[in-house]
Order: structure tokens, then C-alpha cells, then sequence
């Protein structure tokens, strides 16, 4: 017995001095000191039986050995523990007077860059920004605006139906309907906000897109005060050099209507695959507000009379940055958005 225990003892302290990590100890602590296969616990758990001569001289070395491996154990374990602490000390030191890592941080889209552009050139001449809701009555965004059914206008704009007969709006305009409803002119607005069109989607055509729609009306409010004002527009948010010229242009909210075009800013107008070699394209039809759209609202159009016009500001800001396909503003590539 004595003989096993000393064996045991040098076994013990080789295989703790030789342990590698805190798993290895504590699988020797159970090894020698478990409570039912422990090798010092079943020899411990045997002294009882051994003969009165024997049992002090055993039961002393037992104990001493115990002792001895406990304290070991011990002492290994402190130097993984503070090994450890060394290790974290290390890798995860932090020098809190350095700067810190800046977030990376967004900033609005371009669309809505180039609408709240728009919103600052039109609110300085005075106009107010009016909203609408994008699912829309047939009546606001058709009847109303002098597009009987059976119109050839209505099938210009492929429009998404819904199941209740709603539809979502083809245009910003119903919003001047909605307006003119609820106020008495006179009254200046712009109306900037999302559209939608059941189209084939190509460089040109998104299914949905940005518009803003503009409207004055008052008394003795005529062509001079359209093309004054947009006019004023453009030079102000494409720049001074920028020239104009109206056209002819049929939409049937307006009589007469125009379209106005702009000098290409991308060639300055010598003529580029943007504007298709004229050096003008069209960016903003416009037009004095039918007679019909006016009495629909209850206005006289004896008495008062006024402008509309409209602007795709997809197309603005495709102007403005030289972008030749629509598609990029919708695709949430952060590559493009990321340049703006
Ligand atoms: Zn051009």
C-alpha cells in the first residue's frame, strides 16, 4: 500500500508539471481526486479496513500526499489563470487616446437631393409644397383633370389598377386637383412625390419615378407670369447660361400647353447622344389650366385663371449629373449613391 501510494504521488506531480491548459487540470483533479473513481479517494476510502498498524502510518502518508497534489494542482492553475491575463492584456489593450474609428455615415439620395433643390427655388418665389396620397381615385387622377374614359390620353399612361378600383397615380397633378378643392385662389404650389407606371423599364423608363407638379392661379394670371417663372427656375437650378424655348405641346389638364425645353447640359448644347445631337431636350411641359379642370373645382375660369407644369425629376437629375440610365437611382448600388 505504501509502495502504490508513493507511485501514485510521482505519476500525480509529473502529469500535473507536464498539463497544458486548464481542461487538463481539471481532468487530473478529477482523475486523483474524483469522488468516486478519484485514485487517492478510493485508496483514502480503503484506509478504514487496513489493520490497526497500518492504519496511522497509511492514513498519515495518504493525507500528505493529498496535500501535496492539492497545493500543485493549485499552484499550475494560478499560472494558466494569469497566463491568460497576460494574453488578454495583450490582444485586447486599448489606447483610449487615440481617436476613435469614425461610422460610416449616409447621406440623402440624389433624387431627394434634387427635390429639396427644386422645393428651395420654387418656396423662394412663393410657392407652397403640397403633398397627396400615392393610391388615388380614378376621378382625382383622371376626370378631374379634363381625361374623360375612353380618352386616348388615358392609355398614354399605363396605370396599375387596383382590386377596389383605385389606382396608383400616373402623375403628381391630381395633387392640384385635391388642393384647388379645399382653397380659393389665389394660390401657388408645387406638389413633388412618387408616380407610377405599369411601363417596360429601359434607360428612360422606370415603374416608378419622381415627379413635381406645379400650379399658380389667380386673377389676371397668364402666359407671361409661366414663362417668368420657369424661366427663373431653370437658370436658377440648371445655371444663368442655360436658354429656354417653348413649344407647342398637347396635354389635355392645359390649353394652350408647351413644352419647355433647355439647353443639353451635358453639351451646352452642340449636340451629344443625351439630347440625340439637337442640343435641346424637353424637361418641363407646362400649359394655362384648362377651362374644365377649373370648373371642376368650382372655380370661375371668367374670373380667375392660371399655370401648371410639371417636371420628371428623375430626368432633372439625370440632366444635372450626366447620368444616361435611370435604373442606377432605383438599384441601391452603393457604388453609384456613394459618388453624390
Ligand atoms: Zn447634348
Amino acid at each position: 500500500m505504501e509502495k502504490e501510494l508513493k507511485t501514485i504521488r510521482e505519476i500525480a506531480l509529473k502529469e500535473i508539471s507536464q498539463a497544458k491548459s486548464l481542461d487538463e487540470l481539471n481532468n487530473l483533479y478529477l482523475k486523483y481526486f474524483g469522488r468516486r473513481k478519484g485514485k487517492l479517494t478510493i485508496i483514502l476510502r480503503g484506509i478504514k479496513d487496513l489493520s490497526e498498524k497500518e492504519r496511522p502510518k497509511i492514513g498519515k502518508l495518504a493525507n500528505e500526499i493529498k496535500q501535496e497534489l492539492e497545493q500543485e494542482l493549485e499552484k499550475k492553475k494560478r499560472e494558466f489563470q494569469e497566463a491568460k491575463i497576460d494574453i488578454i492584456a495583450k490582444k485586447e489593450w486599448i489606447d483610449v487616446t487615440q481617436p476613435g474609428v469614425k461610422p460610416p455615415h449616409g447621406h440623402l439620395h440624389p433624387i431627394t437631393q434634387v427635390r429639396r433643390e427644386v422645393e428651395k427655388v420654387f418656396s423662394s418665389m412663393g410657392f407652397e409644397i403640397a403633398e397627396g396620397p400615392e393610391v388615388e381615385k380614378e376621378y382625382y387622377n383622371f376626370d378631374a383633370l379634363n381625361i374623360p374614359k375612353e380618352h386616348s390620353a388615358r392609355e398614354l399612361m399605363d396605370t396599375f389598377w387596383l382590386k377596389d378600383g383605385n389606382l396608383l397615380r400616373t402623375h403628381t397633378s391630381p395633387v392640384q386637383v385635391r388642393v384647388m378643392e379645399k382653397r380659393k385662389p389665389p394660390l401657388r404650389i408645387i406638389a413633388p412625390g412618387r408616380c407610377f407606371r405599369y411601363e417596360a423599364i429601359d434607360a428612360s423608363h422606370e415603374a416608378t419615378f419622381n415627379q413635381v407638379e406645379g400650379l399658380m392661379i389667380g386673377e389676371g394670371v397668364s402666359l407671361a407670369n409661366l414663362k417668368a417663372v420657369l424661366i427663373s427656375f431653370v437658370k436658377r437650378f440648371f445655371g444663368e447660361e442655360t436658354k429656354t424655348r417653348l413649344r407647342p405641346g398637347y396635354f389635355p389638364f392645359v390649353e394652350p400647353g408647351f413644352e419647355l425645353d433647355i439647353t443639353c447640359t451635358v453639351c451646352g448644347g452642340k449636340g451629344c447622344s443625351v439630347c440625340k445631337g439637337t442640343g435641346w431636350v424637353e424637361i418641363i411641359p407646362c400649359g394655362m389650366v384648362h377651362p374644365n379642370v377649373l370648373k371642376n373645382v368650382k372655380y370661375d375660369p371668367k374670373k380667375v385663371s392660371g399655370f401648371a407644369f410639371g417636371m420628371g425629376l428623375d430626368r432633372v437629375a439625370m440632366m444635372r449629373y450626366g447620368i444616361d440610365d435611370i435604373r442606377l437611382f432605383y438599384g441601391g448600388d452603393l457604388r453609384f449613391l456613394n459618388q453624390f
